[in-house]
């Protein structure tokens, strides 16, 4: 199934050409001509299977560069130099990594590695005074979170949270067409992220290092999506979860969560989150005009959906070439995405996750205050 989306993928890319691709994309449209603008410089920090992923998806970007890295691990630092031409001076570790405020030649740090390190490294790199770039969950709670934000205003530099959807070509285009008021007034939203996860000693699996379970690493797209979807931030939650291997799933980390989330419209959302179902990576929309459906709606592409109005025919380019190239128009133009990702954005989500471990904790019907 993997070999066959990415060789659908490639399909894709190869067939219709990327410069046609960025062209027929509005982020991409004043870049017709071999682009010749700033390059932001970006070192990734966690070379593991995310930060792979971006760093092979950086090699379309026309506006963002793989430069340099930061690692533990000496023999991945080699192999990365090698397959990505980075110099030595700009590798480092997790004991050095302090030092890169003196390499000019770096401007922002990817932050990949697991969620409970995110908030110390991302603080490190801002006081290093460069920008940060940090995956999803930006933190392990609201509380960190909202530390970061704070560092980073302090530096003066941005903090970039790795929400790609932001920049999907289909995703936009659903967005676009609820801000025009295509699905009238929209009432109702479903969200369901998941996967069965393999290796029960992973770090997701352990709490100190993941802050939760599948809550932190997939539910929060249905948290994020349905914020995005709606248009709206919700002002309460219910939740509920169902534990079925609590060997595996220990105390703090969440297999399986159904929660609810209502908005000041009167608009309500229903989602699961779980570790524990395969085949969940689904978003359905609709209001008094009309409907989406959205499934694979959130996965690494090509994403599938349909409105009312047909099949949504937007193409697909990789998702983490145009976050890269789009976080770097943000940086240096000041170009927003259509939904923002700062680290306000990012915060957001973790108070809501907040509030559901709340709900679940005790029951009751927890208020949201954004
Ligand atoms: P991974 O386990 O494949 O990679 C983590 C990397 O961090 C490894 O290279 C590992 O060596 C390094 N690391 C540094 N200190 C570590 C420590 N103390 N313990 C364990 N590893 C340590 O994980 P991943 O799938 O690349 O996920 C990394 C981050 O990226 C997570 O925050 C995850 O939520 C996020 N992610 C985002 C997406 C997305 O689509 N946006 C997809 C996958 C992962």
């Amino acid at each position: 199934m993997a070999s066959r989306r990415n060789f659908l993928e490639k399909l894709t890319v190869s067939a219709v050409g990327l410069p046609l691709l960025y062209h027929s994309n509005p982020l991409f449209a004043a870049t017709e001509a071999p682009y010749q603008g700033p390059v932001l410089k970006v070192a990734i920090m966690g070379l593991g299977s995310y930060g792979t992923r971006v760093a092979e998806a950086m090699k379309d970007c026309k506006r963002a560069k793989l430069v340099g890295v930061i690692s533990g691990t000496p023999s991945k630092i080699k192999d990365w130099q090698a397959k990505y031409d980075i110099p030595k001076k700009n590798c480092y570790n997790y004991e050095n990594f302090d030092a890169i405020k003196d390499n000019k030649d770096i401007d922002a740090v990817y932050v990949i590695t697991p969620n409970g390190l995110h908030k110390d490294q991302s603080i490190r790199v801002a006081k290093a005074g460069k920008h940060v770039i940090c995956e999803k969950p930006m933190a392990v709670n609201a509380d960190e979170a909202q530390e970061m934000v704070d560092a980073c205003k302090a530096a003066k530099v941005h903090l970039l949270i790795g929400y790609r959807m932001h920049y999907e070509p289909k995703t936009v285009e659903v967005i676009k067409m609820r801000q025009n008021g295509e699905f009238g007034k929209v009432k109702f939203f479903q969200g369901q992220s998941g996967f069965t996860i393999g290796d029960p000693n992973q770090w997701r699996l352990n709490k100190e290092l993941a802050g939760g379970g599948a809550m932190m690493d997939i539910g929060i797209y249905s948290i994020n999506g349905a914020r995005y979807m709606l248009g709206e931030e919700p002002i309460w939650v219910t939740a509920q979860e169902t534990k079925t291997d609590p060997i595996k799933f220990k105390e703090g980390v969440d297999e399986t969560i159904q929660f609810q989330l209502g908005f000041p419209s009167g608009a309500v959302a229903n989602c699961l989150s779980t570790y524990n179902m395969s085949h969940l990576d689904r978003f359905f929309m609709t209001g008094s005009e009309g409907w989406v459906e959205m499934k694979p709606s959130t996965g690494y592409g090509p994403i599938k959906g349909r409105t009312h109005k047909g099949e949504l025919d937007q193409p697909h380019i990789t998702h983490q070439t145009l976050q890269m190239d789009g976080m770097s128009q943000l940086i240096f133009e000041g170009v927003q995405p259509i939904v923002p990702l700062d680290g306000e954005e990012g915060l957001k989500d973790m108070k809501i996750i907040d509030a559901i471990y709340r709900a679940v904790e005790t029951g009751e019907k927890v208020a949201i205050n954004l």
